[in-house]
């Protein structure tokens, strides 16, 4: 079976293909700036084969263009890895937000296209651009191929009340849906699923604590298997510092600095999701590598990045143990926690009470699965890494 994973946003737009066969991938790239001029030199199409990789510019005007050229690349153009766009069996979404409507991955229906458009005030730079995805998809494809909406909500959607709730009005959970969702839900299932695997363990058996570390990042406990809290919430901006998001800070400081700047809601989001985080601590980038570089050159500023960024980190992992009343296993992973070896280090550092150690040269190790516990640490600690796309091509074949 031949899956095709979509990931698109409003002029972006990540594929793969994968051969189910063996879960090999055959094909992945990305399309970037659609819908906008290119004047040259941009390399807005990207295609990796293999270890190849082939890059060139294309003004494509809409995601329908773009979905097009996927086809090329896969199954016409020079580097094609299919004979024809026809051997695709089936293409799985990823989706932002399924609310509190999808629980499980879907095989697409009018009724669930209705509905992710219904979410969308929830997510207003994601749901949109994800239907333009499946819209030109089916425009290309026609409706006999299946489609799959795989959300990043879905395996958060377990948490009870008491940890979903804001204590707001309760009205604006009644009428606006305000409350904690989660994000990067496919990612903690793949990698929380995968540890207990390791393990030689039932998940159902199994305390984990998933933190997922990228440009953007969110933590996850997941008791006997479910998740009973995500350090996300409402939009991907709760949580703790990430690349360029502030994490939570205190409701207060949102409005005064509004006042004082005369700032337009916009404005402050805008503040909050793209000029904060560890690019504004650091003053240097929200990039872990640059951050690493200039903490390694002493520069007081990266060193405090790193050191927010790994406290609350600990702080979270702290309070899921009190939340799930023990850990049996910490799994780190995405950009940051596959690679970013001082960043787990520390993170580690503080969970000592545990009997938590580390195998420092367990953990020098980059980009690979391995377990970073000692072997009589009380609590394994691992690096898995994420496959969002091998999840999401599972989903979609379980459905279809
Ligand atoms: P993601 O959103 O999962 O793609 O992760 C992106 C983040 O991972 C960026 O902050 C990168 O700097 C970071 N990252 C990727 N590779 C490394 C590395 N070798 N060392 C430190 N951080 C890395």
């Amino acid at each position: 079976m031949k899956i095709l994973v979509i990931n698109c946003g409003s002029s972006s737009l990540k594929y793969q293909l994968l051969d189910m066969k063996d879960e090999s991938v055959l094909c992945k790239g990305s399309i970037e700036r659609i819908g906008l001029k290119i004047n040259g030199g941009e390399e807005n199409v990207i295609v990796k084969v293999g270890d190849d990789k082939f890059t060139y510019d294309k003004e494509l005007k809409d995601h329908v263009a773009a979905f097009n050229e996927v086809k090329y690349i896969l199954s016409e153009g020079e580097h094609k890895v299919i004979d024809s766009f026809s051997e695709i069996d089936a293409i799985g979404h990823r989706i932002v937000q399924g609310g509190d409507r999808y629980t499980k991955s879907v095989l697409v229906t009018e009724k669930v296209v209705k509905d992710v458009e219904e979410l969308a005030p929830l997510a207003p730079l994601h749901n949109p651009a994800h239907l333009m995805g499946y819209r030109a998809c089916l425009e290309v494809v026609g409706p006999d191929v299946p489609q799959v909406f795989v959300f990043d909500t879905s395996f958060h959607s377990t948490m009870p009340p008491k940890a979903y709730m804001y204590a707001v009005p309760y009205e604006y959970y009644e009428k606006y849906a305000v409350r904690r969702y989660g994000f990067h839900g496919t990612s903690h299932k793949f990698v929380s699923h995968r540890v207990a695997e390791k393990m030689g363990k039932n998940i159902k058996d199994l305390k984990i604590i998933t933190c997922h570390l990228g440009n953007g990042s969110s933590v996850a406990a997941v008791d006997h298997g479910k998740v009973v809290d995500t350090s996300m919430g409402f939009t991907p901006l709760d949580g703790f510092m990430m690349g360029t998001r502030s994490g939570g800070v205190d409701p207060s400081v949102v409005t005064f600095i509004m006042k004082k700047l005369n700032l337009t809601p916009d404005e402050m989001d805008n503040i909050l999701n793209k000029q904060s985080g560890v690019n504004a601590i650091s003053g240097i980038s929200s990039d872990d590598r640059d951050i690493c570089a200039a903490q390694n050159a002493g520069n007081e500023r990266a060193i405090l990045a790193h050191e927010m960024q790994a406290y609350e980190i600990a702080k979270y992992i702290g309070s899921y143990i009190a939340a799930m009343n023990g850990v049996d296993a910490i799994v780190f992973t995405a950009g940051i926690g596959e690679n970013a070896i001082p960043v787990r280090e520390k993170v580690v550092s503080y969970l000592g009470y545990l009997g938590v150690t580390l195998d420092k040269d367990a953990n020098g190790h980059r980009g690979e699965e391995i377990v970073i516990s000692t072997p009589d640490s009380k609590v394994k600690v691992a690096v898995i890494p994420t496959n969002e796309e091998l999840a999401i091509c599972r989903e979609t074949v379980a459905l279809v």
